[in-house]
């Protein structure tokens, strides 16, 4: 089973068809349980809202865990921390494809110097 860290706490993280709204109509996409150390997840969710919604979790968790129970109940603190976590994460992942992407450039440029001096030599 998944687990997702709070704090030094394991919470599991299940993925569920659905999960009851409190307002008739509403989608929730997730919900965390702090007696039950558990998040649920709507199975249903592409990949990267499914991501979010989890980060979305663990910012209430995490607020929750350090008596900011005020924090927590302010859906739009949550989203907007959510958010930035969110992105900061995407931008790490794009400078690391970037990184290795101009090392890959860098080492075929390298085994070309060196297939060309090797013709060179064979040459003379
Ligand atoms: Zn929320």
């Amino acid at each position: 089973m998944n687990t997702i860290n709070i704090c030094g706490i394991p919470f599991n993280i299940k993925e569920v068809d659905e999960i009851p709204p409190d307002i008739p109509g509403e989608v929730i996409h997730g919900e965390i349980s702090h007696s039950r150390a558990e998040i649920l997840l709507r199975e249903s969710l592409p990949k990267e809202l499914k991501q979010l919604a989890l980060i979305h979790e663990w910012v209430h968790g995490v607020l929750v865990m350090i008596g900011r129970t005020d924090l927590s109940d302010d859906e739009i603190v949550v989203q907007n921390v959510a958010l930035a976590i969110n992105q900061t994460f995407e931008i790490k992942e794009e400078v690391e494809e970037w990184i290795e992407w101009k090392d890959f450039l860098i080492n075929e440029q390298k085994r070309r110097q060196k297939n060309c001096s090797l013709k060179e030599t064979e040459n003379e």
